[in-house]
């Protein structure tokens, strides 16, 4: 069918499948309740357990699959126990992001009610920031499969950080319109470039684009702020911060300390964001250390998966589908604020399986 929705679905590996099949099953309601078009889900195959099963770490083709479809929902992939040759871990996603040019992850950060704050201060009940993270140069540069390591011997290693204008353009105008979307819905939007630019050139680099296409975007609040007090602030004032542009390795430090000061990894949702593709994905890993126990908490995953219908919404310029994402995010809410979502990872006493249920009661019930 040509209108047809297509979603490429790589579970991955550990807790990673159970995340992805929680997302996969609210989705389908929120769907299904709004009497839209089901989705075509293609699976694809990929991970550690693969790359056992047949040396690959995805199914042949499969990078060209999930290209060929509108969005990806992923759940996480590796094991510390599988590696490659060269000792590291499972990536192929890092490869789709390279490939899709996935430049945007979007990550946003939020407390709910009724779960236990890590701050004292009342304040952090307000905590609603998004950390955008430069997805494929920076330090990550030479992570990636294309083999850019420069030095490797037992004597030195050494990796680049790089910063091009051109992705760097990309990462802030999409910063920039994620303000101004922000300031529509009535939230923060103060926008801060999250840099070292004292000390690095690469980071003045980044610093002086974001003052370009500042240019472009008047009645956008900006701020600057350098990485190591960001830091702190993340933990002294992070109530006051809007959207939080930075580097990639930056951007990977700071969404953990984000997802701690809200109640874990399984309340950190991210979206990979390019000009042509989207890739959708809790921030945390595959957690071997919980897998198997339906201890993973799988909102991250869900809140994910609520993003992906945002952006299809966006993409497709269609309101039914972003009314769906609604749905998806206001259940959850109130699902908190009636002390009916209690994840075990933040002491409450509820797994993978019960958390999702209710999730899906909670929708069955705003739409009765
Ligand atoms: P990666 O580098 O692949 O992101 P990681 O080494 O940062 O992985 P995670 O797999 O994200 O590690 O796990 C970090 C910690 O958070 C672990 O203790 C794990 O059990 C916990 N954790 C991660 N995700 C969840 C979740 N959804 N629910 C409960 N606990 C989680």
């Amino acid at each position: 069918m040509e209108n047809e929705i297509k979603i490429a679905l790589i579970k991955g590996d550990g807790i990673g499948i159970d995340v992805a099949e929680a997302a996969q099953a609210v989705i389908n309601r929120a769907i299904e309740i709004k009497q839209l078009p089901k989705l075509a889900y293609c699976e694809i195959e990929a991970g550690a357990r693969y790359y056992q099963k047949t040396g690959l770490d995805i199914e042949p083709d499969g990078e060209e699959m999930a290209e060929q479809c509108d969005a990806i929902l992923l759940g996480a992939i590796g094991l510390p126990t599988v590696r490659t040759s060269a000792g590291t871990e499972i990536m192929p996603h890092l490869r789709l992001r390279e490939r899709m040019d996935l430049y945007a992850a979007v990550r946003p950060v939020r407390a709910y009610s009724n779960t236990p704050q890590r701050l004292s201060d009342p304040r952090a009940a307000e905590i609603d920031l998004i950390i955008l993270r430069e997805n494929t140069e920076g330090l990550f540069y030479t992570a990636s499969t294309s083999g850019r390591l420069q030095i490797a011997n037992d004597y030195e290693v050494r990796e680049t950080l790089r910063i091009t204008r051109s992705n760097t353009e990309k990462l802030h105008r999409f910063a920039f319109r994620l303000a101004r979307k922000r300031k529509h819905q009535g939230k923060n939007a103060l926008l801060t470039c999250v840099d070292k630019a004292n000390v690095f050139k690469s980071m003045a680099f980044f610093r002086k684009i974001f003052d370009e296409i500042a240019m472009e975007f008047p009645g956008i609040e900006t701020s600057y702020n350098h990485v190591d007090a960001q830091a702190l602030d993340m933990v002294r004032r992070p109530w006051e911060f809007g959207i939080l542009v930075m580097e990639n390795i930056f951007g990977d430090i700071l969404s953990d300390l984000g997802g701690g000061l809200v109640g874990g990894m399984g309340m950190a949702p991210c979206a990979e964001i390019g000009d042509r593709n989207g890739l959708f994905q809790p921030s945390h890993g595959t957690a071997p250390d919980i897998m198997g126990q339906d201890l993973a908490n799988p909102l991250a995953g869900i809140l994910a998966g609520s993003m992906m219908l945002d952006y299809l919404a966006e993409s497709r310029n269609d309101q039914s589908l972003a009314d769906c994402s609604t749905l998806i995010d206001q259940s959850i809410e109130r699902g908190f604020d009636e002390g009916r979502l209690r994840p075990c990872e933040s002491g409450g006493d509820m797994g993978t399986q019960a958390i999702t249920e209710e999730v899906i009661a909670l929708i069955n019930e705003t739409e009765a």
